[in-house]
């Protein structure tokens, strides 16, 4: 199974595509692209990936959530493939808090979010999933859902001083963590 992705990265028009819906789901082409999508997000250690970051140009992307060192508080989720996905609400508050993305590599950024979202989308078996997601994982939702309306998480950020390097933030993250009890 080809898993060796190249990577759309900021700059390349095809990054910057509206995603078509999903209509073959139950053929092995499409399955097939799950299979390598998932695979491709356990092998980086990535916690979410959608079709048109590496020009699948379909409704659909890869969402893993674990706790990890850059993100201590996400909750665990399976690798879920997320198909033809809605926003059908959300909440009028929106928060910031930070981002990074395979396609922006070296770069953080704060970015506003709605802090909490009801959404709608199909499991690869076809099932109809409606459920409500809010900080980490409404975070991590909004910012996939936005790369297959060809949105990057940099077109969001407010201010250029709410930018970082990847080396800035993981030493600002070092500092902080001497005083962060959670
Ligand atoms: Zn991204």
């Amino acid at each position: 199974m080809k898993t060796d992705f190249d990577i759309l990265e900021l700059g390349q028009s095809d990054l910057r595509r509206i995603a078509e819906p999903v209509t073959d789901i139950q053929s092995t082409v499409f399955q097939q692209k799950i299979d390598a999508l998932i695979e491709f997000v356990k092998q980086r250690g990535g916690m979410g990936i959608a079709a048109t970051q590496v020009g699948i140009n379909q409704r659909f992307f890869i969402m893993s959530s674990h706790p990890n060192d850059r993100y201590p508080y996400a909750p665990d989720m399976p690798a879920t493939s997320v198909i033809n996905p809605e926003i059908v609400w959300h909440s009028d508050a929106m928060e910031k808090d930070w981002e990074g993305c395979l396609s922006v590599p070296g770069l953080r950024a704060l970015v506003p979010r709605y802090q909490q979202i009801k959404v709608r989308y199909l499991l690869r078996n076809g099932e109809l999933v409606e459920t409500e997601y809010h900080d980490f994982m409404a975070r991590l939702f909004q910012h996939e859902l936005d790369h297959l309306d060809g949105k990057v998480f940099v077109d969001r950020v407010e201010s250029s001083l709410d930018m970082m390097t990847e080396s800035s933030w993981r030493s600002m993250l070092t500092q902080q963590s001497g005083d962060n009890d959670k």
